[in-house]
């Protein structure tokens, strides 16, 4: 089945007055219709910029696509003309911001915002964009939507901000909808109910999403299929069952024993992950995660290993899995023989 997103070598800097940053190094993955994908990893791993990257949203003239591909329902997004781009952004794929606040325009009603798109994609006559905006705002939960419709975001609270940006993205019946860390500004019990939501109509529409998350909680609740970020190249990937339970790269493993634990050996104790990320100003040839592991040896520091598979679409890059590693042999690398 062909995929309705597939990410190929994506390779996304910035020029900035200290030079070019590498945000993004070579990132691929895809997604299928229907399907949920999360992209997890910490701050600066290149999740964000991915995912404007997909929406054609880098800002300019400092971040640029530099190589690669991004094929969105089999046409590539880089060559799109600026209003095709627009096109697809607002029709066929919908985002969903972190902070649902900023994300509105406070001057303007509720209602006027989410009908923006209809009246501009769907060519929908005033009348008829109202009706299907009261329609959408009972949809994703708002009470009393007629009275809301005329409302502007200061009377609305962070939990139905959120829902009502949801409803924006949903206007125009987009097929992929893009969630960039949808949840972070909301609390414990409003999260779950904004993730229920999400599942919930993704199941009625049958649309997929890609979600940006550094919560491994959110990802287990909502996704089929993960690929961790780290320094802006994905190490590991596969669907959530593979990934929780049979992890293969060390930051995966970092990731998981940072979750708090209720009971056993390390309940209460939050195991951090020491150090800190590679400089993108500069990154390491070998290796991104090399400088943190615990099980770093000297071929890490000097080439990236290539993807191993464990299942059709589980793999991680770890010189770890390369069975010469597990025997202690040594591994040809391209500039000649190096210890394991
Ligand atoms: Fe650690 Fe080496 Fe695997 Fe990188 S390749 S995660 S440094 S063992």
């Amino acid at each position: 089945m062909e995929h309705l997103l597939e990410i190929n070598n994506l390779h996304v800097t910035f020029q900035t007055n200290g030079g070019e940053v590498h945000a993004v190094r070579g990132a691929s993955f895809y997604l299928k219709e229907g399907e949920t994908l999360a992209v997890v990893g910490e701050s600066g791993c290149g999740k964000s910029v991915t995912a404007q990257a997909i929406m054609g949203m880098l800002p300019k003239p400092h971040g640029n696509v530099k190589k690669g591909k991004i094929l969105f329902n089999g046409r590539e997004v880089t060559n799109l003309s600026k209003k095709e781009l627009q096109h697809v952004r607002g029709k066929e794929i919908g985002m969903i911001f972190q902070d649902p606040m900023t994300s509105l325009n406070p001057t303007m009603k509720i209602g006027k915002q989410i009908e923006e798109g209809m009246l501009k994609h769907q060519k929908l006559t005033k009348q008829r964009a109202k009706e299907k905006t009261i329609k959408l705002l009972k949809l994703v939960g708002i009470p009393d939507p007629s009275r809301r419709y005329s409302q502007y975001p200061h009377e609305f609270s962070g939990g139905m901000r959120q829902r009502v940006i949801i409803a924006i993205a949903l206007a125009c019946n987009p097929k992929l909808i893009i969630a960039d860390e949808p949840t972070t500004a909301l609390d414990v019990t409003i999260q779950s109910q904004i993730l229920d939501l999400l599942k919930e109509l993704q199941n009625e529409r049958d649309s997929s999403i890609l979600m940006i998350t550094h919560d491994l909680g959110v990802v287990a609740e909502i996704a089929d299929r993960v690929a961790v970020m780290y320094a802006g190249m994905v190490v590991e990937s596969g669907t959530v069952e593979e990934l929780f339970e049979n992890p293969k790269h060390p930051y995966t493993w970092g990731l998981l024993q940072s979750i708090p634990k209720l009971d056993g050996e390390n309940s209460g104790r939050l195991v951090p992950i020491d150090g800190s990320p590679p400089d993108l100003f500069n990154p390491p040839k070998g290796c991104p995660f090399a400088a943190r592991c615990p099980y770093a040896m000297n071929i890490c520091i000097e080439q990236i290993p290539n993807n191993k598979y464990f299942s059709e679409q589980h793999y991680s890059i770890c010189w770890l899995n390369d069975a010469r590693s597990a025997q202690g042999k040594s591994i040809q690398t391209e500039r000649g023989g190096l210890y394991v």
